[in-house]
């Protein structure tokens, strides 16, 4: 598509990630969006150098930092179609304060997580999403402790658009993508995004065989107690929109707010030295 580089990715071949970032470009074209007037911001790990794969403006940021920046560009410019991009141990650790944050602010951006349930990049450390009985080299008897569950974190922060994909099902994950871009406020996507160097048990396989598509499961994500009841239901992976809010309004189309970003007083910078100097 126009959202491709040239740069060849440096994933492992088989990587969940090649998945996930050809649904976001599929997802991008198809919602009329153009490399021009689209700005990715990335996070630090093996799913943060996807900024680099993708033809559009785009910013590697900071371990776990990646969704202010990603809210700061939207602020600045509102129309460019800014996604932001990441992995679990960049998103629901480190970025945990963060995320909690960019849900509740409900600026209208995308957010997709490229969930592995490892530390890829840094060669399989145990992540905020690993099972409880998950062994690796940090773990060698499990993690021993309950995993984070970012869906139940975003509903409860006042999240209005909550999913879930696997990067695997191209054609759903690609409208899932396209359907939290085009939500009028934050659009959060959670990807299955298997890790097949580093984690043996969150495979392929497994999630073929265990996942349930809400498409086919008779959902209303604008039903906000069936959407708890599943996000809460700790025995199955879902795919598909688990919540919506319909009547959602981005931050920034709220009445004041772009008008009291404008009304910047003149010499505010030289202002701000004044106050500086005097502190000093
Ligand atoms: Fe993908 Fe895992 Fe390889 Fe990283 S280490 S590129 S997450 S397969």
């Amino acid at each position: 598509t126009d959202f491709k580089s040239d740069a060849q990715p440096t994933w492992c071949p088989g990587c969940g990630d090649f998945g996930t970032m050809n649904g976001m470009m599929k997802a991008l074209a198809n919602t009329g969006n153009s490399p021009d007037d689209t700005f990715v911001v990335a996070g630090i790990g093996c799913s943060g150098k996807i900024g680099t794969y993708m033809h559009s403006y785009a910013l590697h940021g900071v371990h776990g930092r990646a969704l202010p920046v990603g809210i700061g560009v939207k602020m600045a410019n509102p129309n460019l179609e800014v996604m932001v991009a990441g992995g679990d141990g960049d998103g629901y650790s480190i970025g945990a304060g963060h995320f909690v944050h960019a849900v509740r602010r409900n600026v209208d951006m995308s957010y997709i997580v490229m969930d592995n349930r490892i530390y890829g990049l840094t060669k399989g450390q145990f992540s905020p999403t690993s099972r409880e009985d998950f062994e690796t080299a940090t773990s060698p008897e499990g993690t021993k402790q309950q995993p984070v569950n970012p869906l139940a974190l975003a509903l409860s922060a006042g999240g209005t658009f909550i999913a879930q994909s696997f990067s695997s099902d191209a054609q759903r994950h690609a409208e899932i993508v396209q359907q939290a871009i085009e939500h009028d406020g934050f659009g959060f996507v959670n990807v299955y995004s298997p890790c097949v160097t580093f984690n043996d048990v969150d495979t392929y396989d497994y999630f073929r065989d265990t996942i349930v598509d809400l498409d086919e499961a008779d959902h209303d994500p604008t039903d906000y107690d069936d959407a708890k009841e599943k996000i809460l239901d700790a025995d199955k992976e879902y795919q598909g929109v688990i919540y919506q809010d319909e009547s959602s309004v981005g931050f920034e189309e709220r009445e004041g707010i772009t008008e009291s970003m404008a009304d910047i007083p003149e010499g505010a910078p030289e202002d701000a030295m004044d106050l500086v100097r005097e502190f000093y």
